[in-house]
């Protein structure tokens, strides 16, 4: 089981890190866990494309995990011969969501199949709203899924990825709490959104300062790493973003509190379960 940070980012925009979105590929399975910004331009340097998409799994519905759900969506269906449907998993919401997006997108859609008379189908989505548990069971392969807290968001998931005796965390924006803990235990790799709490808490403006409200900083993702038995740790969709030549220090944070590997994301960053 091979891991792919696609998109290493947040909200903030920068120029190397596209918006929140990670690959787990196992043979020719590819779940995709978020679709951030420039999710399918990343997942092209890898070989994922949208219309062999196995599954897409939606941690929340923050603008910075989803704006290229649209993409995925539309890339997909113009791509493929059939109608088959993209397989699209989130939280409670999600399906209203996709309805919005869909219909977002009707103005293109009328365009295209008025245009192109073998493209008689409109685009599909089997959009399912998840609980805790297991979500997804094929061949082997099991995802998992927890309620996290990144509250006042409500509700968001992360997820836990079984399959060939390993196991991959993708816990997407939480502080630490009891799902995350749960889904962590013995992880091999373990995929938290983290900031680092010094320069946001000296920031002059107060809507930046709140992000430290409900993520994890750094330490919080080492302790709920060391606690759970990780094997190896990444730190992602880190804010603010690290300031070239900082990255060590990000690093240094973490060990402090954990003994195993830490690796600070980058995009296209593989990592093998
Ligand atoms: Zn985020
Ligand atoms: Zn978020």
């Amino acid at each position: 089981m091979e891991v792919i940070i696609l998109g290493s980012g947040s909200p903030l925009v920068v120029p190397d890190r596209a918006g929140p979105s990670t690959l787990v590929r196992i043979g020719k399975t590819d779940l995709l866990f978020d679709c951030g910004r420039a999710v399918l331009m990343r997942g092209a340097a890898v070989g994922m494309t949208a219309r062999e998409l196995t599954a897409l799994f939606v941690t929340h519905m923050h603008s910075d995990h989803t704006t290229d759900y649209n993409d995925v969506i539309t890339t997909r269906w113009i791509t493929s011969q059939d109608s088959r449907p993209l397989l699209a998993y989130g939280p409670l919401g999600f399906k209203r969501f996709t309805e919005a997006t869909l219909n977002m997108l009707d103005t293109d859609v009328h365009y295209r199949m008025s245009h192109h008379a073998d493209l008689q189908h409109k685009p599909q989505v089997q959009a399912h709203e998840i609980a805790e548990g297991l979500v997804y069971d094929s061949a082997g392969l099991r995802v998992i899924a927890a309620a996290t807290d990144h509250s006042p968001v409500h509700p968001t998931m992360g997820f836990r990825v079984e399959a060939d005796g390993k196991v991959v965390v993708i816990a997407g924006d939480t502080v630490p709490c009891e799902g995350l803990n749960r889904l962590c235990q013995g992880a091999d790799v373990y995929v938290q959104t983290v900031v680092r709490r010094a320069p946001i808490a000296q920031h002059p403006m107060q809507r930046f300062r709140e992000v430290l409200d409900y993520h994890s900083d750094i330490e919080q993702a080492a302790k709920t790493a060391a606690a759970a038995g990780v094997r190896v740790l990444v730190l992602n969709h880190p804010v603010p973003p690290p300031l070239p030549g900082t990255e060590p220090q990000w690093i240094a944070e973490a060990k402090a509190h954990f003994d195993g590997e830490v690796l600070l994301a980058t995009d296209l960053l593989r990592i093998e379960a």
